[in-house]
């Protein structure tokens, strides 16, 4: 065995089903951004589709551009659009294989227009995170411009979208007025005479905690990939995370109290015990901020990390036992053998599961089951 991600399509599968029914009538896209979350864009996306997705959702148009190569034919939207893309030919590919496009500005939506025969665009409106999307002040021009392009047979608007800045906390007085803006905006996009086929803001977390914002469509990223997008509010959705993150322990040996152990010797033996090292490291997407603060399970046993994480290793404290090489290591998974799950490590980095999941990766084998 090398170390390797181990990823669960069942669970992908079975957590898109949990999530459509969940939502019905609203219809479920799945977002496959960043290699599915560090999952596989391409599988993941199949088991989504599998498991009911009416959309797929990316960032990027390479990301779109790679589902359509990979034989994805279903509604698609991507919302991150360069002028690079124009110039590599990248947006026209994706307006030819029916990719949803979105803009956000005057300019980038005459971009779109140019880069093909009538594309498929989705307009997107800043109600409040402050990062994509027309703000506010801008939005009449842009469905005005959208509308002008509509009316000339230059362009098919099919949707106009938000996002949420605050949904993982469900009482953020952010949220109500982002919806309250988003209805506005819609007003505004239906007396410049749109029609959008879709209206949708709600992600993972909105999707599950705040119903009344789930609209035509809700856009589910992490859910989808069984890890729980508001962990600190309780819900009955039940998600199975669909990753696991496994190695063989390389090595284990005895270390005698008052010895350091790993770079820069955070940590020094308190009593005679014995380590083992897990082939696995920063090189890997192991959080360096997890040096002292991770625990994996050996052979399903709770074990820490201690030290500093390396590289291509971490050091593990097996407590006076002495596992052979190639013994078992879970790093994180769904947490049924005594491992970890993706939140405890995110939660013992400071961070969020999103970035545990996307940045495991490196040198590690996936291998779909
Ligand atoms: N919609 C947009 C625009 C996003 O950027 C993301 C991811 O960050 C999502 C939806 C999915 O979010 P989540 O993973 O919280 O469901």
């Amino acid at each position: 065995m090398r170390p390797e991600i181990v990823v669960d399509l069942a669970a992908i599968r079975r957590n898109v089903t949990t999530l459509k029914r969940l939502v019905a009538p609203a219809a479920l896209m799945t977002v496959v951004k960043a290699d599915g979350y560090g999952h596989g864009i391409v599988e993941s996306a199949r088991a989504a589709r599998q498991g009911g997705a009416d959309w797929i959702g990316v960032a990027t148009v390479p990301e779109a551009l790679v589902l359509r190569e990979a034989g994805d034919e279903g509604p698609l939207l991507c919302w991150l659009t360069l002028p690079a893309d124009a110039e590599d030919g990248s947006l026209s590919r994706a307006v030819e294989h029916g990719v949803d496009i979105t803009a956000y500005t005057p300019e980038r939506l005459d971009q779109i227009v140019a880069a093909g025969d009538c594309p498929r665009v989705q307009l997107k409106v800043d109600t409040g995170l402050a990062r994509g999307g027309a703000a506010l002040a801008d939005w009449p021009a842009l469905v005005a411009r959208a509308a002008e392009h509509e009316q000339a047979g230059r362009a098919r608007i099919t949707g106009v979208w938000s996002h949420f800045a605050c949904s993982d906390e469900p009482d953020h007085p952010a949220n109500d007025e982002q919806q309250a803006r988003f209805e506005q905006a819609l007003a505004r996009a239906e007396e410049a005479g749109l029609r959008p086929e879709v209206t949708h803001l709600a992600n993972s977390a909105a999707a599950i905690l705040r119903p009344s914002s789930r609209l035509d469509l809700v856009r589910v990223g992490l859910a989808s990939y069984g890890l729980d997008p508001a962990p600190d509010v309780p819900h009955g959705t039940h998600l199975r995370p669909a990753m696991t993150v496994r190695a063989p322990l390389a090595l284990s040996k005895a270390v005698a109290r008052g010895e350091g152990v790993s770079y820069g010797h955070t940590w020094v033996a308190d009593r005679d015990t014995t380590v083992g090292l897990v082939p696995a490291g920063y090189g890997d997407g192991v959080p360096r901020h997890g040096s002292n603060a991770l625990e994996v399970a050996v052979d399903g046993v709770r074990r820490p990390v201690r030290g500093r994480v390396c590289m291509d290793q971490v050091v593990v404290d097996l407590g006076g036992d002495l596992p052979g090489a190639g013994a078992e290591v879970a790093l994180f998974g769904p947490g049924d053998h005594g491992e970890p799950t993706a939140q405890e490590w995110a939660v013992a980095c400071g961070t969020i599961s999103y970035e545990i999941v996307t940045r495991i990766g490196g040198r590690l084998e996936r291998r779909y089951e």
